[in-house]
């Protein structure tokens, strides 16, 4: 069964450097503050996403099983 994910940005850290955005251009946006916003948390695999959220430079990116609650990333 596919994984249903929970992505949160923390906004008090992102600092809309848009690396997110390119990694995972189904999963995150800009939002109008310039900064990421999660569009679709299905819209990769968990492994992008995560790997996505493994390159932020200031670790802004959470990721969580929405079904479990567990924590994947970081
Ligand atoms: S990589 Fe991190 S800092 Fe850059 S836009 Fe995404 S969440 Fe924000």
């Amino acid at each position: 069964m596919e994984k249903k994910l929970r992505v949160r940005i923390d906004y008090n850290r992102c600092v809309g450097s848009t690396l997110c955005i390119h990694l995972a251009p189904r999963v995150f946006g800009l939002n109008e503050k310039r900064q990421s916003a999660v569009v679709n948390a299905s819209g990769d695999t968990p492994e992008r996403i995560c790997a996505a959220a493994e390159q932020c430079p200031v670790s802004a990116i959470t990721v969580e099983d929405a079904i479990t609650g567990r924590q994947l990333f970081p």
